[in-house]
């Protein structure tokens, strides 16, 4: 096949292509196989309910069917559902945005892709800019989005380790330089793949550069605020001329809805429904249109504070005691389990790189992300790259606990020799 550069770009392998691959194989029914692996939520009964329920609904009430699977919404998304998402905002943030300020994407990947290409990349002849990962790890997803080679440039973080065998990444401010070669700043919050929440005062800082750069500050909620809000600390959420926040259904328990959320200042909104135009038509009607209602009441944030995160938080825990049970005695730390639905492992003298205990746990059945793909941008040799894997635990809780009592034995196996 003879493919054009953007072909070839966009079609070779990449982490991102490996993982959704575990990930849609494990999950179309091959019972033995222990999915630790991708970022899919777990089907929470609660959640799972309710939205059966609105769907039923929907089915009931013909002229609402009708037009949900019958006609294309706007390309900026669906005009109830922006209008609520600026209510709900505004009346939890004090903010006064209005539905201008959103549009939807068709996932919030699908957003990441637009905004990294509009703010980094090409700009006419003039240097190339670049996005500005403050601190790796960061999400694979990010790493092959760039209709150029090097999108991103990364900095290593600073690591505070504790006497529980847990650690924490912190933002090295020292080495985190804004220069004209930057074209914004972005952060996930938490961070996938780490658990890590960026604290309110680090996240004040990347703004204030950011600000002070006149560069957009892009915030990944994908797992954060307002929803699903799986965060098991206190979190704000920046807003201001600079800041594009990043939304998603998916964690709430709809990735099969596809709908990403950008808010943004209205020139970058409008751009994105531009866009949306070209690429998409329309904007997928499913995900308003199952979530508008619990928008407008607000209860979205009642089941993501009262359901979704004690959810999650119970199973983190428990995740780290059968990681600090079945790994006693071996060289290892986990991080701080602040959000999202992962552990981070980090193994720091591993005999074997992380690559290759990926492999030998896949041949044991039970499917990890090595860690090495989740520094994108950053050019140095660290050799902590290699030595950290990423484990789901939203998974049912017997699959998790056979899963890291295999990741455990491999562990001894290969330090054993
Ligand atoms: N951002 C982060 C940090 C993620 O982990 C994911 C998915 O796992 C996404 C964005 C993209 O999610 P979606 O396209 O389903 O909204």
């Amino acid at each position: 096949m003879n493919l054009s550069d953007f072909g070839k770009r966009f079609s070779r392998p990449s982490g991102i292509l490996q993982l959704m691959e575990d990930l849609g194989e494990a999950l179309a029914g091959n019972g033995d196989v222990l999915m630790l692996g991708g970022g899919n939520p777990a089907h929470i009964p609660e959640v799972q309910l309710f939205f059966q329920d609105r769907l039923q609904r929907i089915v009931e009430h013909p002229a609402e069917f009708a037009h949900i699977i019958g006609d294309y919404d706007p390309p900026r998304g669906e005009k109830q559902f922006l209008a609520a998402l600026a209510d709900l905002f505004n009346r939890e943030y004090g903010w006064d945005i209005g539905p201008g300020n959103i549009s939807l994407t068709s996932g919030s990947q699908a957003g990441f892709f637009l905004l990294f290409n509009m703010f980094a990349g090409e700009f006419g002849g003039a240097p190339r800019k670049k996005i500005l990962l403050p601190m790796t790890p960061e999400y694979i997803g990010y790493a092959d989005i760039g209709l150029v080679d090097d999108m991103f440039v990364a900095q290593r973080p600073s690591i505070e380790t504790f006497a529980d065998r847990t650690f924490k990444y912190h933002v090295d401010f020292d080495s985190v330089t804004v220069d004209d070669s930057i074209g914004a700043i972005c952060v996930s919050r938490p961070t996938n793949p780490t658990g890590n929440v960026l604290t309110n005062d680090e996240v004040a800082k990347l703004h204030g550069l950011a600000q002070a750069a006149g560069v957009p500050f892009i915030v990944d909620n994908a797992y954060g605020k307002p929803f699903p809000n799986i965060i098991f600390g206190d979190a704000s959420l920046p807003w201001s001329e600079q800041a594009i926040l990043c939304m998603s259904l998916s964690k709430l328990g709809l990735p099969g809805a596809r709908t990403g959320i950008i808010v943004a200042r209205e020139d970058i909104t409008n751009a994105i429904a531009r866009m949306n135009a070209i690429f998409n038509l329309a904007m997928g009607s499913f995900g308003p249109a199952l979530v508008l209602d619990l928008v407008r009441s607000g209860e979205v944030l009642r089941l993501a504070e009262n359901v979704i995160r004690p959810y999650y938080e119970r199973k983190a825990r428990q995740a780290v005691h059968w990681f600090q049970q079945a790994l006693a005695g071996v060289d290892y730390y986990v991080h701080k389990a602040e959000g999202a639905l992962f552990l981070w492992l980090w193994f720091p003298n591993l005999p074997i790189r992380s690559e290759e205990l990926y492999a030998r746990l896949k041949s044991r059945g039970v499917i990890v992300v090595s860690g090495h793909y989740f520094f994108p941008g950053l050019r140095d040799e660290w050799t902590h790259r290699h030595e950290c894997i990423r484990v789901s635990y939203a998974m049912p809780d017997e699959i998790v606990e056979r899963g890291i009592a295999i990741i455990a034995e491999e562990v001894r196996k290969a330090i054993n020799g």
